[in-house]
Formats: structure tokens, C-alpha cells, sequence
């Protein structure tokens, strides 16, 4: 039988490049495509002397063209930290909502089913916790983090228009803060500032009083899911994430711990916006896909320790 055809937009990025991984290891044929903006083909360079593996450096704010036939679309292009989407607020609104019509357009095309990749923020500072599906949100349009809530938000409600009005068959994920191998060590996100900080002498960042919470997902757990939403038969927005939830100044004491540094934490200012609580509400993912995270935090955080020492030549 023919393999399985799927175009991974962002896939030199820290979760397109282990959806890569993970569909080329499923038997599928993969089309990764990204414009290297925030990604980093060290993350897929593994990939090239496969034959299954294919890549296109290309803009998907700009029109799409593929060859031959697709069977799925997962399009997780975006910058995604909120360092990146500061520094590149047009961009991050493009691929969001010109990049997704294209791929919407694409799957019509071709008559592929596609998944989007939507987030927590869509829930903006939340009002409601933890966070269900059913909640609205709580967004400041024209706050710094506008460009990247908002963009996402309209990636939701045009696939929903696709759906409805040209039947694609469509999915979409709402992702809650993931970690692991393969983010960058200056995206600028807790995880990876806290761990570089703690392994060059620095003292760990954290912003405001640390009272703020969120909820960290190890990559293979989200993977699993995503792969799973993908083969389900349910289009509204699902939740993907773990509900272990945490305040910023004990996740930095875990670090300290884990890493034996003799660094400090040090307290900056809370960036304006900054959610002051986020956790998954993720029964509907239990329910639907039969998944729930099996990876917990102190494991984890190990793997991603062992590969940030590597990426800093740390012994
Ligand atoms: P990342 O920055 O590592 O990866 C994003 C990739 O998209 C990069 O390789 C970048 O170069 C590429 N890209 C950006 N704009 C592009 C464009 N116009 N054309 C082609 N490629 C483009 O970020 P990530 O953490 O892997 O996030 C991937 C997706 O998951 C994003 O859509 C993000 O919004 C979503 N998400 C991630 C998290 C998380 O915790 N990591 C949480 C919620 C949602
Ligand atoms: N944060 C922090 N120190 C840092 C980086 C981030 O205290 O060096 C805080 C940030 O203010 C937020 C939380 O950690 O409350 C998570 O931030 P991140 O940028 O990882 O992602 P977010 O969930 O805000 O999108």
C-alpha cells in the first residue's frame, strides 16, 4: 500500500520537528516546510538521508504549492515564545492568518485533512480555572501579546469557516505550554532561560512575585495526542496538555535542585499581560482520545537537563 502523504509546516521547530519524527516512525511520508525563522535545522538535519523525509524552506504566509498528492496537514508554523512574537509581531499575525488560509486552501485543494495548531493563549489571562474548551477567554487585543492571541484566534475561526463552508476536513489543538529537547536555549520561555541561566553561573529570572502559575507538558505526551486528534473524527477545539500545575518561583526551586547550581533566584518585572493562572481542563481529550500525559515533571525535566548540558558542552 502507498505510504501516507503529510505536509508539517514549522517543522525545523522545536514541535514540528518531533511531529516529524513521529509520523515518519508511524510509516507516513513527510513534507516538513518552514522559513527558519525561529526553527533550526539541526532539529531535522537527522532526517535529510531519508527518503520519506522531504523539505521545502518556504514562507507559508506566501502561497503554497506541493506536488503530487496530501492526504494531512498539520500546520504548526509560528513563532511561539513570547520573546519571538515580540520581535516579529507582523509575522507572527501573518502565518496565522494568511499562512492558515493558504493551508486551509491547500487542503481543499487536495482534499486533506488538516490540523491547526492552536494554544492556551487563546484564553488570554483566564477568568476560568482551570481552562475547559467552552471558555471564551480573556484577551487583550492590543496588548504585546495581541499579535500572537489574536492571530491564533483567527486561525480557529477560519478553519471553523472552511469547515462549514467548504466541508475541509479539519482539527484543531489547543496547546498548553510544552518543554523539551530541541527548544532553543534563547527562545526566551522559563524553561529554557532558567536552565541556561543555571548552567553558565547566572542567577534565575523570574518575573514578578512567582505566584503565577502554569502547567508543563513533555513533548512526547503532546505528540501523542496531536497524533491521535489527528486520526479522531472531532473538529471543535480540543485541549492537549498536563494538568500538574505550578508556580513560576517553585518551578525555579526544582530547577536549582535538580541542576545543583549555586545559583539565586532574582525577581524582574512581570511582563504586562502575563497570565496570572493556567491549567488544561483535559477531560475532553481523556474522553475522545483515550490520552491522558504519562511523562511527569521530574522526569522529564531530566531528559531536557541531559539535552541542554550537551548543547552548551556542559559535563
Ligand atoms: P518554534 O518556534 O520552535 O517552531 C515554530 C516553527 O515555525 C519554527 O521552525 C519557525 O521557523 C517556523 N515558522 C514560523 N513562521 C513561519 C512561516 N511564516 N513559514 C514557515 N515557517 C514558519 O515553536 P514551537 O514551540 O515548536 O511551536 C510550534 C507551534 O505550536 C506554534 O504554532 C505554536 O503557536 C504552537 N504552540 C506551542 C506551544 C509550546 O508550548 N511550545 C504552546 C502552544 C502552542
Ligand atoms: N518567566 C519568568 N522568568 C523567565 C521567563 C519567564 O518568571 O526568565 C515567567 C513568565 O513571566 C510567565 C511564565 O514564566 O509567567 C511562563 O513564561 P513563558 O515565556 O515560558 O510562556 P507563557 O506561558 O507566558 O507563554
Amino acid at each position: 500500500m502507498e505510504n501516507k502523504r503529510i505536509l508539517i509546516t514549522g517543522a525545523a521547530g522545536f514541535i514540528g520537528s518531533h511531529l516529524c519524527d513521529k509520523f515518519l516512525s508511524e510509516g507516513y511520508e513527510v513534507i516538513g516546510m518552514d522559513n527558519l525563522i525561529t526553527g533550526d535545522l539541526r532539529n531535522i538535519e537527522h532526517l535529510f538521508p531519508m527518503k520519506e523525509f522531504m523539505f521545502y524552506h518556504h514562507d507559508v504566509s506566501k502561497f503554497v504549492h506541493i506536488p503530487g498528492k496530501l492526504d494531512f496537514i498539520l500546520h504548526f508554523a509560528s513563532p511561539a515564545s513570547p520573546i519571538d512574537y515580540l520581535k516579529w509581531p507582523i509575522q507572527t499575525l501573518k502565518v496565522g492568518s494568511l499562512g492558515t488560509h493558504n493551508l486551509l486552501g491547500l487542503a481543499l485543494a487536495k482534499k486533506a485533512r488538516i490540523l491547526v495548531a492552536s494554544t492556551s493563549e487563546v484564553y488570554g489571562d483566564p477568568l476560568v480555572h482551570p481552562q475547559k474548551e467552552d471558555y471564551w477567554g480573556n484577551v487583550n487585543p492590543v496588548g504585546p501579546r495581541g499579535v500572537y492571541d489574536e492571530a491564533k484566534r483567527f486561525q480557529e475561526a477560519m478553519t471553523m469557516a472552511y469547515h462549514n463552508a467548504h466541508q475541509v476536513d479539519t482539527r484543531i489543538v489547543r496547546i498548553f505550554n510544552t518543554y523539551g529537547p530541541r527548544m532553543r536555549l534563547n527562545d526566551g520561555r522559563v524553561l529554557p532561560n532558567f536552565f541556561y541561566q543555571a548552567l553558565t553561573g547566572k542567577d534565575l529570572t523570574v518575573y514578578g512575585d512567582g505566584s503565577q502559575t502554569r502547567s508543563f507538558c513533555y513533548v512526547e505526551d503532546l505528540v501523542e495526542g496531536i497524533y491521535r486528534l489527528l486520526l479522531s473524527d472531532y473538529v471543535n477545539p480540543v485541549n492537549l496538555g498536563n494538568p500538574d500545575e505550578i508556580t513560576i518561583s517553585q518551578f525555579a526551586e526544582e530547577i536549582i535542585k535538580l541542576t545543583n547550581t549555586k545559583q539565586k533566584v532574582v525577581y524582574e518585572p512581570l511582563p504586562k499581560d502575563d497570565p496570572k493562572q493556567r491549567q488544561p481542563d483535559i477531560t475532553l481529550a481523556k474522553k475522545l482520545l483515550n490520552w491522558e500525559p504519562k511523562i511527569g515533571r521530574s522526569e522529564g525535566l531530566k531528559i531536557t537537563y541531559e539535552y541542554f548540558k550537551k548543547a552548551l558542552n556542559v559535563k
